[in-house]
């Protein structure tokens, strides 16, 4: 286990923002988690999870804490092939893109539209994370995890997660931060997909001539659209999407919206990228925080100073998108330390 002390947030998080934080653990493999919990208890700290900080933002005082960073590696075949299905599994610390990866060569489906979101396998079913009209609910059997209100391994089958949009029991309710989830395991379905593909995904492979849909080409496709639109962690500070869609529940909301021309997808998904760019904001830059050029649901860090910067750039965003279609727009990225 190795103990790093006075990190700096901006250096473990993708957005590059916030203060130092108290302690850094590279947790390596599954006997590093209770060790770490225990040198938390030793030293009355309090703990929090990282992978590869893409969706974490930092504050400016830092945390006065212990960040683990998961790098728990492994990879395989949970239950063999049977009738066309099939169980993989990754431990958590792995990237996601590598296990997709890993699931389209072997020839299965159910995960490759999740091909290049950025980040590990063990963060998925923590937003539940989802793209071109796929997410981990779909597919996600169980998670080993360690349960640190009773000091060890659980396994959690899907149901118990209550899995929804950006949402599960380990993001939201009275069980937040308290399991570290080592492992995933999903089912996959051998064999062709059937078109039609989500819009922009179903363009690129109409543009392109692809009419075989295996697993593997679909996978391509989705990175080839992502490519195209969404900035590179590596070399462009972001969170990816920095604001939720907004969702209408009620038949009223819907044609009210539906009335003043603004879309509503699959029966009530108002996407916050289109407020954002009809608001008129795409490509201004606020605080030295950008409204991404290609797409608008994206804040990049292009020179803030900090996150008083961006928390500036975010109420403007807010208010501007509200004073024109009345919608409040939700920050998605969470947040780390004060
Ligand atoms: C350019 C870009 C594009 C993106 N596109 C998408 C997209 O298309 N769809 C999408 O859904 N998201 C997208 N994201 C957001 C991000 O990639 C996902 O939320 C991803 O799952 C975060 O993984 P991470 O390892 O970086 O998690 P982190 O940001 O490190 O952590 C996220 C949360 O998960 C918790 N957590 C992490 N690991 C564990 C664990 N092992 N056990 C328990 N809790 C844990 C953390 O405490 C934190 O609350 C994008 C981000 C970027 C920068």
């Amino acid at each position: 286990m190795k103990i790093r002390e006075n990190i700096a947030i901006s250096t473990l998080t993708t957005m590059r923002l916030g203060g130092n934080a108290r302690y850094v653990i590279d947790i390596e493999s599954e006997e590093d988690v209770p060790a770490a919990y225990a040198f938390a208890d030793e030293h009355e700290l309090p703990i929090y999870i990282l992978g590869s900080g893409s969706n974490i933002i930092g504050r400016d005082k830092g945390f006065n804490g212990i960040i683990l960073v998961n790098k728990i590696r492994g990879m395989g075949i949970e239950t063999e092939e049977s009738e066309g299905c099939i169980e993989l599994y990754s431990y958590s610390g792995e990237l996601l893109d590598d296990f997709v990866r890993y699931s389209t060569r072997l020839g299965f489906s159910g995960i490759e539209a999740l091909s290049a979101i950025p980040g590990t396998v063990g963060a998925a079913p923590v937003q539940n994370v989802g793209a071109y009209g796929q997410d981990i609910s779909q597919t996600i059997v169980s998670v080993r995890a360690y349960d640190n209100l009773f000091e060890d391994f659980v396994e959690i089958p899907m149901v118990d997660m209550d899995l929804s949009y950006r949402h599960s029991i380990f993001n939201s309710g009275k069980d937040v931060g308290r399991y570290f989830i080592t492992k995933v395991v999903v089912s996959l379905k051998r064999g062709e997909l059937k078109p039609p593909f989500y819009n922009s995904l179903q363009k690129y492979l109409d543009d392109n001539d692809i009419t075989e849909y295996s697993p593997e080409t679909i996978r391509q496709a989705v990175r080839a659209v992502r490519e195209g639109k969404l900035p590179d962690p590596a070399e462009i500070a972001s969170s990816g999407s920095f604001f939720k869609n907004v969702y209408l529940t009620s038949d009223i909301d819907i044609k009210t919206a539906e009335a003043k021309g603004i879309p509503v997808w699959d029966g009530g998904k108002i996407p916050s990228g289109w407020l954002v760019e009809n608001a008129g904001l795409k490509g201004q830059t606020f605080h030295g925080m950008r409204v991404w050029d290609k797409a608008a649901l994206v804040l990049v860090n292009e020179s803030a100073h900090s996150y008083a910067d961006l928390a500036a750039a975010r109420e403007e965003i807010i208010k501007q998108v509200q004073a024109k279609y009345g919608y409040t727009l939700e920050q998605e990225p969470m947040e780390l330390g004060e």
